[in-house]
């Protein structure tokens, strides 16, 4: 008996052994599946499996276990196929969704789908093309049978799903000859609903073999062409970048022919050549990534960032995590550099995680002029494509060091000896939908666990977890308390709303002081940003006869006004509708809007500084995949004089030439329903205000206010987190409030109001039985009770962090859940778990 290669297995141990996969279903255990005899010298855990799942569906799967027990409760089916020669995941990464499945409480299989790109999962839906070297230049190797029935079908139908192949060839699973298709390079496979895959193809030149291979057959050529300098000067120059001479197997990459066409050679001769069997043409599908050539790095640190970065390294002596309490401004990228650097030249890996939108911009700008292309990048505007590039570049070793948004900690890394989380106090770390809700921040000092890496976190304004841990002493802590170079933290300035308003200064929501510094840095030809952290032109539409105001017919939310297409629009479902112009309750044409908006804030400054350039970036300018980039680019040039934005524009922005930040409404941060509004409110004022005055230029800060006597303005404009941080602990503690407990929200969803009440009442009452320490709240209806034609309660159970209690509680949690679900009361209700919510 011979193994999959063709290598002689032992036959006389007969003991079966059985793989446990991982599979995309929303089901909480792995399945046992028996590994056929050849398949046995070669699988492992991480494999990629083709499986049968129930009657019908075949899945592709990750070995998470393999073993010799059977399965008690069914036969257990034999593994199909087994997709590849090496595994694609490692143990550890299975360790780690394990690990995030526990403690997220959600199913191995939902981890699994949000960890691998969507290329690596073949299901019956993947599909197939005809890969397009093939098509223009056929292939030297052999095409049995059933390949060529699956060529011909692709020939004259364009493309074929998995499950069609096996129909066509009436084989239950097809995989075998798609794989062998693949290898061949005669199809490429790709995902329905993603965009179709269009390789990237570079038309490349190399010497027939003929002249490589026999060097008197070059001289005699190069004798033949003394005539033909043209045609010589070709091949020397192919010979000068690739000598073959040296050594023949580089012949056979051949060079990029655009490299000899735009070097000037006459394109003439070439085609000659390549008429006459000197060269030969050929296609290459190549990566997406640019060569990009590495810069030897002259970055030197100031005297305190030197001294910060030998604190953080001092730290990790005892500690594996550190916190970086950096102001914005003291150069916390260039610390990343330094350590970066260190621990590549060390040979292990490095992630370094940013919020999504900081990625598309000048931090991954400065990053790459470091590192080159020895950097990945992982974004999730990349197409699927792209990011199962980023996973193999990781597997093959081209990438040792990764820049990316929260699912980079799911890529395969096996030495991690860093990770880097920047702006660690970013909510957008937190994945809201679909499950698995993990917090990248937590997961990726698990991860670092798993590894026995270090984990540095970086942010002017830290979350309260982050900075209680540090205090606790389980982090280690470093501050750096100065801007880089000559730069100032910027003044800040209080403007009172409703002073200038009783005097009369206050046009178009703008006070005088806001007028006044505007007016100032536009005569200096600075620039001004202008934060109002909520788009469109209008928050409501409202009668002023009888206060109606216009709702979503699917949610509980008054609809957007919004001047740019001149409609209603409801930002939690996308329903949208055209702006009435009576009231329907009343039959009033006195329909006004009420609030501002960023297009609002757009219109009233246009009309204060007409002759500034104004710009706005929310989510509705920056939508295409380009748009934000683009946008900051324009700024960059000096195109734009004002930029009125959303917390798009408080994400780690660095111009020189921004003097004014101006805060519309700053008490509207304060006055959200949350018990983290204070610490939003401060993170996000301290960052924005952050990008003013970044260079020589002092800036100054314009906040205006309702109640500019609140406590957390004078937090602030002095700076002082520590203090602040202390204030908001009291209460906190007071409340029982994270960080000092552990929070767990659980949702549920109906369509119908009454059976989403019952249904978190009967949660409740099963929750209270569970035998651990714990306050439950609610349920109460959510902030918002009706989305998307779905009611809403909540309940929030608080835990003992420390000790056994939040484990135990977890593991009773799911086996109430397996019973509501299969109460048939509760059936169609959707319960949602957030562990640490935020
Ligand atoms: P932070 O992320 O802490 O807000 P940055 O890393 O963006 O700060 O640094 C602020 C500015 O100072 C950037 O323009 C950066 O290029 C510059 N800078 C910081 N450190 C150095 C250094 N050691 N050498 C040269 N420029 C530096
Ligand atoms: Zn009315
Ligand atoms: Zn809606």
């Amino acid at each position: 008996m011979e193994d999959l290669f063709g290598n002689p297995i032992d036959d006389k141990t007969s003991i079966p052994i059985f793989a446990d996969v991982i599979l995309p279903v929303p089901i909480p255990w792995m399945f046992t599946y028996m590994v056929p005899r050849e398949m046995e010298p070669i699988i492992g855990i991480g494999f990629r499996v083709i499986v049968q799942f129930g009657t019908r569906k075949i899945l592709t799967g990750i070995v998470g276990k393999i073993h010799q027990k059977p399965p008690k409760e069914y036969d257990a089916k034999p593994l199909l196929e087994l997709l590849d020669n090496q595994p694609m995941v490692n143990p550890l990464q299975i360790k780690f969704w394990h690990w995030i499945a526990d403690y997220y409480c959600c199913h191995i299989g939902e981890v699994m789908n949000a960890a691998l790109p969507s290329g690596m999962k073949l299901n019956s839906e993947s599909r197939l093309q005809l890969n397009p070297t093939f098509q223009d230049s056929g292939s030297d190797y052999p095409i049995d049978e059933r390949e060529k029935i699956i060529l011909d079908h692709l020939e004259t139908e364009g493309e074929l799903t998995f499950e069609a192949c096996g129909k066509i060839l009436e084989l239950k699973s097809a995989h075998h000859i798609i794989k062998s298709l693949v290898a061949k390079e005669m199809v490429l496979v790709y995902e329905q609903l993603k965009e179709k895959f269009t390789p990237k193809i570079e038309n490349r030149i190399r010497l027939s073999a003929l002249f490589v291979s026999d060097k008197s057959a070059l001289e005699a050529l190069f004798a033949k062409l003394e005539s033909k300098p043209k045609q010589e000067e070709i091949i020397l120059k192919y010979l000068q970048q690739v000598p073959v001479y040296k050594d023949e197997k580089i012949n056979h990459e051949g060079l990029d022919k655009k490299l000899l066409t735009e070097s000037g050679i006459s394109v003439n001769s070439l085609r000659t050549l390549i008429k006459n069997g000197i060269f030969e043409e050929f296609t290459k599908i190549i990566s997406r990534f640019e060569n990009l050539p590495t810069n030897p790095d002259t970055l030197s640190l100031s005297p305190v960032q030197e001294e910060a970065l030998n604190q953080i390294k001092e730290a990790y002596k005892e500690k594996q995590t550190v916190l970086l309490h950096g102001i914005t401004g003291s150069g916390k990228t260039s610390l990343y550099i330094k350590l970066v650097q260190e621990v590549m030249d060390s040979g292990s890996q490095v992630l370094l995680l940013l919020p999504e939108i900081a990625l598309t911009t000048q931090m991954v700008n400065r990053l790459t002029k470091v590192f080159g292309n020895k950097m990945g990048v992982f974004h999730s505007k990349y197409s699927d494509n792209e990011r199962v590039e980023v996973w193999q570049g990781v597997i093959q070793g081209r990438f040792q060091f990764v820049v990316g948004v929260r699912s980079a900690v799911f890529l395969p890394f096996d030495s991690l000896g860093l990770i880097i989380i920047d702006e660690e106090h970013e909510t957008s770390y937190k994945q809201h939908d679909p499950a698995p809700r993990y917090h990248a921040r937590d997961t990726a000092i698990m991860l670092a666990y798993l590894h026995q890496s270090k984990v540095l976190l970086g942010s002017a304004t830290p979350s309260f977890e982050s900075y209680y841990n540090a205090r606790q002493k389980k982090y280690g802590l470093v501050e750096l308390n100065l801007r880089y170079g000559e730069a100032q933290l910027p003044h800040f300035h209080m403007a009172d709303i409703l002073a200038d308003k009783k005097k009369n200064l206050l046009k178009l929501d703008t006070t005088r002081l806001l007028r006044e510094k505007i007016q100032e840095a536009l005569n200096n030809q600075e620039q001004v940003l202008i934060f109002q952290n909520r788009r469109g032109y209008a928050p409501y539409i409202n009668c002023e006869d009888c206060s109606w105001v216009l709702e979503c017919d699917h949610c509980d939310v008054s609809l957007t006004y919004h001047q740019f297409g001149e409609e209603m629009r409801c930002h939690y479902c996308g329903f949208k509708q055209k702006v009435p112009t009576s009231c329907p309750a009343c039959g009033s044409n006195n329909l006004v809007t009420v609030g501002q908006g960023t297009e609002k804030i757009e219109e009233n400054l246009a009309m204060l500084f007409p002759e500034a350039r104004i710009a706005r970036m929310d989510l509705d300018t920056t939508r295409s995949k380009y748009g934000y980039q683009n946008l900051l680019e324009n700024f960059s040039a000096g195109n734009v004089d004002i930029l009125v934005g959303t917390q798009m524009i408080t994400k780690g922005l660095d111009f020189g030439n921004v003097t004014v930040v101006g805060i519309v409404d700053a008490d509207r941060l304060l006055y959200f329903p949350d018990f983290r509004s204070g610490e939003r409110a401060f993170q996000q004022i301290t960052q924005v205000a952050g990008r003013a005055g970044r260079r020589q230029k002092t800036g100054n800060v314009i906040i205006q206010s309702r109640k500019p006597d609140h406590p957390i303005y004078q937090s602030i404009l002095s700076g002082d987190y520590r203090n602040f941080y202390l204030q908001e602990m009291g209460e906190r503690q007071q409340f029982f409030y994270p960080p000092l407990v552990k929070n767990i929200k659980i949702t549920s969803k109906h369509k119908e109001f009454k059976t989403a009440e019952t249904a978190a009442l009967h949660l409740k009452n099963l929750l209270q039985a569970i035998p651990v320490k714990k306050i439950i709240l609610g349920p109460e209806k959510g902030l918002i009770g009706k989305i998307k034609n779905q009611y809403i309660f909540e309940l929030l159970i608080k835990l003992d962090k420390n000790g056994q209690a939040p484990p135990i509680f977890k593991e009773h949690l799911k086996l109430v859940l397996e019973e509501l679900a299969a109460a048939k009361a509760f059936k169609s209700v959707r319960f949602i778990i957030d562990v640490d919510p935020v």
